[in-house]
């Protein structure tokens, strides 16, 4: 296995000049701790109104999940929409679903606004169906979406041009796929140039709530501000000052072929190029690139504890993706991977995005859960206004978690190895009846 693990990504490289380290004391009106594509989007919109902003990222703008991900822009929330149908009021299910699709709207328009060059294509994702039990589930998440408002529907996998072995699925009407990576080195440029005062390398190391302000403390400086935005996804757990059980970090991974011809793209049915997502239960994400490759990912994720270690993929995992890979994309058997990275997410107790006050002048985001790439950027813009002075956006309300507690959560290496281990069993069980002849293609 010739793979190169790549602690950056396969998607593009690290900014051309760093921004300075903290080395003082200063102040500010707020203070952004975390530049990622959430941390960014907030600095951007309270420099836009006027405010004297700072932003203290631990390395550089836009290395955290923002520039490692896979690249979709999803109107999709991780949690399971027939399980949030159960729990959950009707309202209360499409005020989360018009949330998500008004991320995606915005994290479009950020890309134009800012003039991103970043391979941006308007395809919609495919949440696709691998097995006839998949298939069923699919025809009953897309009334489920259909009935909360969310752009979605159900398709044939040979009518929606998806590769052979991938049977039909719901289609989401909405967003599409960048390079993530050309996304946050456009984003970083349109931070800088808003006239937000960029501290790179410049960890927070503590927040300090004053009642009149806060302070921040960095290995070589600090910052006081009267209000903070802590932006830190799966870092947040290391800070004090974040709410207990806010999330539970998790390391996922991407694993990235040679080039690929069109031709073989085409001889296995994958002729719309939609990039797709599993229905299993812990997800697989696979998706042809501008530079024609395939990137496919997650199935194996490991939680992890803060303070986060600095970590690339293990030999697990990788021999897994391999296989999946494999297993997927049997009329692909004889590509080559080029690259393997990945990066952590947060999980939350709900499976649902959250944002709200860590204390008095210090709000938070959580809008992770893995599917936080538009909707970081989203709650980050609206909590950049409410800090303002604004009052919440309906849509942060939607996610709105104010002051309360968060209950522990049940994410864990058994229990990321449970789901894993279904998921291997379903697969399995499904090319078992497959090939005695009675699988039902309904
Ligand atoms: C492999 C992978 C694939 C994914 N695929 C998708 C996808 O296709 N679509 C999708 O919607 N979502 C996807 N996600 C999730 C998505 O990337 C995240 O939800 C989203 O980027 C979160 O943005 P953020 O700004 O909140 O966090 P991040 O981008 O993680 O940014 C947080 C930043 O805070 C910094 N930081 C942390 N601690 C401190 C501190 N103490 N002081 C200063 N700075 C600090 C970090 O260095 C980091 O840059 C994926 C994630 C991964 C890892």
């Amino acid at each position: 296995m010739n793979t190169t693990i790549l602690h950056e990504t396969g998607w593009a490289g690290p900014p051309a000049a760093v921004e300075p380290r903290l080395l003082e004391e200063v102040r500010c009106d707020v203070v952004v701790i975390g530049g990622g594509a959430g941390g960014m989007s907030a600095a951007i919109r309270l420099a836009e109104n006027g405010a004297d902003v700072v932003l203290v990222e631990a390395r550089t703008l836009g290395w955290g999940a923002s520039g490692r991900n896979a690249g979709y822009i999803t109107n999709s929330i991780a949690a399971d929409p027939e399980m949030l149908k159960y729990l959950l009021k009707p309202d209360r299910l499409q005020s989360l679903y018009r949330y998500a699709h008004n991320a995606v709207l915005f994290a479009e328009d950020a890309i134009e606004r800012h003039g991103i060059e970043c391979g941006h294509v308007k395809t919609g994702i495919v949440m696709a169906a691998v097995t006839n039990g998949q298939l069923r589930r699919a025809r009953r998440i897309a009334d489920v979406l259909s009935e909360s408002g969310a752009h979605a529907e159900f398709v044939d996998g040979r009518e929606a041009g998806l590769p052979d072995g991938f049977l039909g699925g719901v289609r989401e009407g909405v967003g599409g796929t960048v390079n993530p990576g050309e996304f946050v080195l456009g984003l970083r440029a349109a931070t800088i140039a808003a006239g937000v005062r960029v501290y790179e390398y410049t960890p927070a190391r503590d927040v300090h709530d004053t009642g009149d302000g806060v302070t921040v403390l960095t290995p070589g400086g600090s910052v006081h501000a009267d209000r903070a935005l802590l932006m830190t996804n799966a870092d947040t757990g290391s800070l004090s000052i974040a709410p207990k059980n806010i999330a539970t970090p998790a390391y996922t991974s991407l694993l990235e072929t040679e080039p690929i011809t069109p031709e073989l793209l085409d001889e296995i049915g994958w002729t719309s190029r939609a990039p797709m997502v599993s229905l299993h239960m812990i997800i697989e994400n696979h998706r042809v690139t501008p530079r024609g490759t395939v990137v496919f990912g997650t199935r194996r994720v490991e939680a992890g504890r803060n303070p986060l270690p600095d970590r690339a993929p293990s030999r697990a995992v990788i021999t897994d993706l391999i296989r999946g890979f494999g297993e997927r994309f049997p009329g692909l058997g004889d590509v080559r991977f080029q690259s393997v990275w990945g990066g952590w997410i947060s999980m939350s107790s709900t499976w649902l995005p959250a944002a709200g006050e860590a204390s008095r002048n210090v709000l938070y985001s959580q809008a992770c859960n893995g599917h936080g790439f538009a909707q970081a950027q989203y709650v980050g813009h609206m909590l950049a206004e409410h800090a303002g002075g604004a009052p919440r956006h309906d849509d942060l309300d939607a996610i709105w978690h104010g002051d309360k507690r968060f209950w522990p959560g049940l994410v864990s290496n058994p229990v990321l190895y449970a789901g894993w281990l279904a998921d291997r069993t379903a697969d399995r069980l499904s090319a078992l009846v497959g090939r005695t002849g009675t699988a039902d293609h309904g």
